[in-house]
């Protein structure tokens, strides 16, 4: 399981009421990755959720339409 840490900020999650997860638009390869999980009863973190800060929850949350390598790609442009 992938330890929660926040993504943009990288900072390590202290408090779970401090941000949230946020599922993005499954991509092929997200579906299948679920498919796969589910034939070997596996739980992992999911490649198309992602750990944001109170800071860029909000935002993160308003691209969540897209795929996650999208929607990081206009976060980190954006900047912090
Ligand atoms: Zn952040």
């Amino acid at each position: 399981m992938k330890p929660p840490i926040y993504c943009i900020c990288d900072e390590k999650l202290k408090d779970m009421n401090d941000g949230g997860l946020i599922d993005f638009k499954k991509r092929l390869s997200d579906i299948e990755w679920e498919k796969h999980m589910e034939k070997i009863k596996g739980v992992g973190h999911p490649p198309y959720a992602e750990w944001f800060c109170k800071k860029h929850y909000d935002k993160a949350s308003e691209l969540k339409h897209l795929p996650i390598d999208k929607a990081l790609k206009i976060l980190m442009s954006e900047g912090t």
